[in-house]
């Protein structure tokens, strides 16, 4: 995040908002300007790859299910709404720690003795850390308690439109995505490497909620399990053909 960070106090932040006085090394400096580019790119890179996706690749013929809510699309938008900027906040925390230097993350690939075969290992030693973490992460959100105050909402879309990639409790989704911030503080990882699987990690719930075949492809990135639970719950749930109302498969899953 430092990269982004300080590219925005070059273009942005220096030039046109911060008195010239005001270190850029300042402490909440730093939390003002990491809760901007938290919440502002975490808006935009919700509502606009999932307009997308529902303009162009959700199967629009999902809607008449009886199982998709009435409303159902401004419900999602208004739920992921209303979370993200208590997501946005607890990943502000995490990142402040990052650019404050506490975390494993290099710049060049020259940095570790592992070179750019390092590089490489790590995204596998990511999207295993990841996958694992996530699996584990949801099985303790089912747990009783847990499940009812925080984790049952995730499960309100029976079938999900692309807008509910983010409609969740935001405890639910910061826990979610914790296995990603984790990472960096255990193991080396490249900046940009972490910036481009943060950006995977956050659009794979949007592929996961628009419709079976854009999981293909996503299976091999990251999240994959937690890919790998939308899919199966979505090629699953009861369908409806396009030219008769009649209910194909029977089958839901509920985790
Ligand atoms: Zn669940």
């Amino acid at each position: 995040m430092d990269i982004v960070l300080r590219a925005t106090d070059d273009y942005f932040f220096t030039p046109y908002v911060y008195p010239q006085s005001w270190q850029r090394d300042d402490i909440w400096r730093q939390i003002i300007s990491l809760s901007l580019i938290v919440n502002i790119g975490g808006y935009l890179l919700y509502i606009i790859p999932t307009t997308l996706d529902y303009l162009f690749i959700f199967d629009k013929s999902l809607m008449k299910h009886p199982q998709f809510m009435k409303d159902q699309v401004k419900l999602e938008i208004f739920y992921a709404s209303k979370s993200i900027p208590l997501m946005g906040a607890l990943t502000t925390i995490v990142f402040l720690f990052e650019v404050r230097g506490y975390s494993k993350l290099y710049d060049n690939w020259n940095d570790t003795p592992y070179g750019v075969f390092g590089m490489g290992l790590s995204i596998l030693s990511f999207m295993f850390f990841n996958d694992m973490m996530i699996y584990w992460i949801h099985r303790f959100l089912h747990y009783r308690w847990f499940y009812k105050y925080i984790h049952k909402d995730h499960h309100k879309w029976k079938i999900p439109s692309p807008f509910a990639s983010h409609a969740f409790h935001p405890i639910d989704g910061f826990l979610q995505s914790t296995p990603y911030h984790i990472y960096p503080f255990l193991f080396p990882l490249h900046k940009a490497t972490y910036l481009l699987l943060f950006i995977s990690c956050l659009q794979q719930p949007t592929l996961c909620s628009s419709s079976v075949s854009t999981c293909g492809p996503s299976r091999y990135t990251t999240a994959t399990s937690a890919c790998r639970r939308c899919c199966s719950r979505s090629s699953t749930a009861p369908r409806i053909t396009s030219t008769t109302t009649s209910i194909t498969t029977t089958t839901t899953v509920s985790t």
